[in-house]
């Protein structure tokens, strides 16, 4: 069974409840695609946490090792979460506590209807995810509210589901290819790139590069509204991080106040989940890369990036991070009508044409 590095790093992390969900290290691999034709260059790489589990990978995995882990040590049976019709998070949520036996409710607000929404929804209604339509944000709030007064023993994950116990995850992750580049599989990365939007993988990342020591910028692809993603909000999760790693008993805390993210907000475009100019390219990137359909919200965007860092950037070794799963997902789905088990409110989304 995989132990968390981190319990080295902070030795208190040991007393706190884990879930062992992510089989073990995931592959670090040069990064090799082409874009429009011509070659990316040399000195990429890329990390697969899209194939993190094999019942559904992606960044939300290495999460849930800690917070499904404290939601069963609470006695919690419902996890109430929220996301966009398309969320990962709500996805990701459902396959992995329906799978510890835990109820979930998901209240889904309105975002761009793509393919992969559909693919999302399909996969969410299969997996026995309680459905809700809750629109707009302050309806699905609402809405949330009353399933936590309603379900039994609730726990709630808010969209995202970053906060510092969770985060722990991408600290983790972080020494893992701190080992991976210590073997030689790959060079110490200059830049790290992914997209971002609760900040959680960022911030732990940066938190476990200054915890190595190394110089590695990582680069927030904002893929939500600057309200959300913006060097304030992601200043506080990482000083909230740091605080909890300190009550770990981290070793050389002062370390940490080297950890360095860099926001890059040129990809949002219209704002969550609307496709831009550029993400067509980068969802034909991430088909390439993770052989899995792309989608314009996370790595639409995030692939766009990496694509301009590298030009912009060609002295430096960058490192994508694979946020999107590559696993347990039914991208046969789009092309079918809507599942039986979604809702009528929820169909309705079938009904509408794709944006991408
Ligand atoms: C959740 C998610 C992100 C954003 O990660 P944060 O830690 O919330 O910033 C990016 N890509 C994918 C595919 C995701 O599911």
């Amino acid at each position: 069974m995989r132990e968390p590095l981190l319990f080295g790093e902070a030795p208190r992390a040991r007393e706190l409840p884990f879930l062992p969900l992510v089989a073990g290290p995931t592959p670090v691999e040069p990064l090799r695609a082409e874009l429009g034709g011509t070659p990316l260059r040399a000195g990429l790489w890329q990390k697969r946490d899209d194939r993190a589990s094999p019942l559904y990978g992606g960044n939300k995995v290495r999460r849930y090792e800690w917070v499904l882990a404290d939601a069963l040590d609470r006695g919690a049976r419902t996890i109430v979460t929220a996301g966009g019709y398309a969320s990962t998070q709500v996805t990701a949520t459902i396959l992995h506590a329906t799978a510890q036996g835990l109820d979930v409710d998901a209240v889904l607000f309105d975002q761009p209807i793509t393919s992969f929404a559909r693919e999302a929804l399909s996969t969410d209604a299969a997996a026995g995810g309680n459905l809700i339509d809750g629109r707009g944000y302050a309806r699905t709030a609402w809405l949330v509210a009353k399933r936590m007064r309603a379900a039994t023993r609730p726990y709630l994950l808010l969209p995202g589901a970053s906060s510092p116990l969770p985060n722990l995850g991408y600290v983790d992750a972080m020494l893992e290819l701190g080992e991976q580049v210590a073997r030689g599989e790959c060079p110490r990365p200059d830049r790290i790139v992914l997209p971002t939007g609760s900040g959680g993988t960022v911030v732990g990342l940066a938190l476990g590069a200054a915890l190595l020591g190394w110089s590695t910028v990582i680069t927030a692809v904002r893929i939500t509204e600057p309200y959300v993603t913006n060097r304030i909000s992601l200043g506080a999760l990482l000083f909230a991080t740091r605080r909890r790693l300190d009550t770990l008993g981290v070793r050389g805390s002062k370390r940490l106040a080297n950890a360095r993210v860099e926001v890059d907000g040129r990809f949002l475009g219209e704002g969550y989940g609307f496709p831009t100019r550029e993400t067509a390219a980068g969802m034909t990137l991430t088909a390439a890369l993770i052989g899995q359909p792309g989608e314009p919200t996370y790595s639409g965007k995030g692939l766009a990036a990496l694509a301009a860092w590298a030009e912009a950037r060609p002295s430096e070794e960058i490192l994508y991070w694979h946020t999107l799963s590559s696993t347990g997902r039914d991208a046969g789905a789009t092309q079918r009508a809507a599942p039986v088990r979604l809702g009528p409110e929820l169909r309705r989304v079938f009904a509408r044409e794709p944006v991408a």
